[in-house]
């Protein structure tokens, strides 16, 4: 199967062909002839399937057949994605994917100045990135209008769930053609996504790649139990035996990201951070960075660091554990990529076991201890606060000089909790290297 096959346009074909991409990936060769026939489609893949092309190319197609020039103002389509360097991503490819051809793609985000936003949009395109935020703000300043726009792409739209952008689709979705066509893409399929896809979507066609909530075989996951306390120390020995390889640590809150990847570049790591408080010139440039190596550990938020391409990350550590079990399917899914062998670590304080059991659930799978054993769940024990307000006193970071607190089995420097006396199946060593190192 090629993309002739498929029935693109031999000028789109040869297009893709220049740039190295000659077969179709599964989610596109089961999503393009859908989409080409103006179904609409539901497709369950993540970053790094090829869901950008899968989405972009029959639109791009049909753009190019229809041969019609936008009018001032309105894009014919619309790409909405939760965040800006998700949006930049996607731009980025359509402008790729349409090379050599008369079609504009814009890119609309916030923390870019809106005034050449609103110049770009001034004379029409014919597809319009945008985070929803944003567009709502040059929708209200008249800089565009949405009634020509005849296709819809939510992607990576679970997360939307999580990030409240309901309510800024619920504002946008009525202001588009109402013939049109609509795609959503998403990495798992909570219950919530349903009933957004039966809001937007009409008699969908359902594509998928990898089960929802299943992660990608190839990812070497293990769990650290360690104090929240004692944290810091074993990331740092952690990350102190590849040195040369590409990390993520995920942390929590914004401002938890910030300590940890501060005390991460006083231990002498080429480190970088990004999250929601950090300008977005700031986030490009630390992704940049990461992205050809010149920094090694990027510290992150959810927010900022889902739905992202980067090929080479060897090691995803869960320094927090998410809130939301299927956040951890996408954290780690930014390793193993392109076939790519890589490592998912997690350290669990005892206050992270009801997070951890959800994730297992999730995942219909347990994960492997490496060192320390499970804490007890308390009775009564409940799920940490969301950390996505920023400066959560539990969030990541920090804890670099309190590694004298007690650490041995027993005597959790993480406060509530108790190692439970069954160690789980699949472990490694049988102390725990955070538990004796102190
Ligand atoms: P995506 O999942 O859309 O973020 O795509 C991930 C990367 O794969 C992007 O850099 C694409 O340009 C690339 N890509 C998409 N489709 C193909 C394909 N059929 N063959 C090779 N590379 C592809």
């Amino acid at each position: 199967m090629d993309f002739d096959m498929l029935g693109l346009a031999p000028r789109l074909v040869n297009v893709l062909k220049e740039q190295g991409i000659t077969d179709p990936t599964p989610i596109q060769t089961q999503a393009i002839p859908h989409a080409m026939n103006g179904r609409d489609v539901m497709g369950l893949a993540q970053t790094g399937s090829g869901k950008t092309a899968a989405f972009g190319l029959p639109m791009i197609h049909a753009l190019l057949k229809a041969g019609v020039k936008p009018n001032p103002k309105t894009s014919r389509g619309l790409i909405l994605a939760p965040t800006r360097e998700l949006a930049k991503q996607i731009a980025d490819n359509l402008t790729a994917y349409t090379k050599g051809t008369h079609l504009k793609v814009a890119l609309v985000v916030g923390g870019a100045g809106i005034v050449a936003q609103t110049k770009r949009l001034a004379g029409g395109v014919d597809l319009l990135v945008a985070t929803p935020g944003r567009l709502i703000d040059l929708l209200d300043r008249r800089a565009v209008r949405l009634d020509e726009t005849i296709y819809l792409v939510l992607d990576e739209a679970d997360q939307m769930l999580d990030m409240g952008f309901i309510h800024a689709l619920r504002r946008i979705a009525p202001l588009l053609a109402k013939d049109r066509q609509t795609m959503m893409f998403s990495a798992t399929m909570p219950k919530l996504m349903g009933e957004l896809a039966g809001t937007y979507l009409t008699d969908a066609i359902r594509v998928q790649v990898n089960p929802p909530g299943q992660a990608v075989k190839k990812i070497n996951q293990s769990v650290h139990f360690v104090a929240q306390a004692a944290k810091t120390d074993l990331l740092i020995e952690l990350l102190d035996k590849h040195r040369d390889e590409l990390a993520i640590v995920f942390g929590r809150t914004k401002h938890g990201c910030e300590k940890l990847y501060k005390v991460l570049e006083k231990k002498g790591f080429a480190a970088a951070s990004i999250h929601g408080n950090k300008s977005q010139g700031q986030r490009q440039r630390a992704l940049e960075a990461f992205k050809a190596g010149k920094t090694r550990v990027l510290v992150a938020t959810d927010v900022a660091a889902r739905g992202l391409d980067i090929p080479d990350v060897r090691f995803v550590y869960n320094y927090d554990l998410p809130n939301v079990a299927e956040n951890y399917v996408h954290r780690i899914g930014r390793t193993a990529r392109a076939g790519a062998d890589g490592s998912a670590v997690a350290l669990v304080a005892p206050d992270e076991m009801i997070e951890l059991k959800d994730i297992e659930k999730a995942m219909k799978d347990t994960i492997p201890v490496a060192s320390g054993r499970e804490w007890e769940i308390q009775p009564g024990q409940k799920k940490r606060p969301n950390g996505g307000g920023g400066g959560g006193r539990r969030g990541a970071g920090g804890g670099g000089n309190r590694s004298g607190a007690p650490r041995a089995a027993g005597k959790p420097g993480g406060g509530q909790g108790k190692p439970a006396g069954r160690r789980r199946s699949g472990g490694g060593g049988n102390r725990s290297r955070s538990q004796s190192a102190a």
